[in-house]
């Protein structure tokens, strides 16, 4: 696959769209799509919409949809393995109606509560470059837009941090990332870091489920929700 510099990203339009099916923006992202589709004709392959509602007072950030996971099944963290623990935890604290689900016709409903990527088409080798980070922010910024005051974002690793922070037209730098971190923002909200809960993560144990729930606990408490964890 060739190498995709800043200038072959066409230029971004003047305001921030919400999800654009038809986005074909990045010439990567577009024929890896097409050769995946190729490949695996039942599956979704296009950008990935998020899920739940626009003014839900929880937004969760990832980094892109999985191959054969949100890719295939159109809908972010389902049928991937970084959706067994999000979508566990999601249930376990009350933002969505079961524990999992590996299709978008199962009934899974979030719960005051929306998921999103800061990429929202597949990319090679799970790595979107920073060209197309950039160029699918526009996206991300709508997505963010719409947070209620007091509201929070979690960022799942760096990427997501990153994007989010530019997507709310603040300096990444201005922001360390750390799991655990909080991060005021304007009226009331804040913006939550954790390890992304991908397989190696979770094999790894760089990120547990109990590191994951302490987040939680936090968002949670921020959110006023703090009654909301049923026993997992
Ligand atoms: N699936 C997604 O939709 N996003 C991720 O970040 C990982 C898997």
């Amino acid at each position: 696959m060739a190498n995709v510099k800043r200038a072959d990203i066409l230029p971004e339009p003047a305001l921030s769209p919400a999800y654009d099916p038809g986005c074909r923006r990045c010439p990567r992202l577009v024929a890896f799509l097409d050769h995946v589709r190729a490949a695996n004709p039942g599956y979704f392959c296009r950008p990935v919409p998020p899920f739940g509602a626009g003014d839900a007072a929880l937004v969760i950030v990832g980094l892109a949809p999985g191959r054969h996971g949100a890719n295939a099944s159109g809908r972010p963290f389902t049928g991937d393995h970084a959706g067994i623990l999000l979508y566990a935890t999601l249930h376990a604290y009350g933002f969505a109606s079961q524990p999992g689900g590996a299709a978008r016709d199962d009934g899974l409903a979030l719960i005051d509560c929306r998921i999103t990527n800061a990429v929202k088409c597949l990319p090679p080798e799970n790595k979107p470059t920073p060209s197309e980070i950039r160029a699918c922010n526009t996206y991300l910024a709508a997505d963010v837009a719409a947070l209620p005051p007091g509201g929070a974002i979690l960022a799942l690793g760096r990427i997501a941090h990153d994007a989010t922070l530019r997507a709310l037209g603040r300096k990444p730098s201005a922001h360390a990332f750390g799991h655990g971190a909080c991060h005021p923002l304007d009226r009331g909200g804040a913006l939550f870091d954790s390890y992304h809960c991908s397989r190696y993560n979770t094999n790894t144990r760089r990120l547990t489920a109990t590191m994951f729930r302490a987040v939680f606990d936090a968002l949670s408490a921020h959110l006023g929700r703090e009654g909301a964890r049923r026993a997992a």
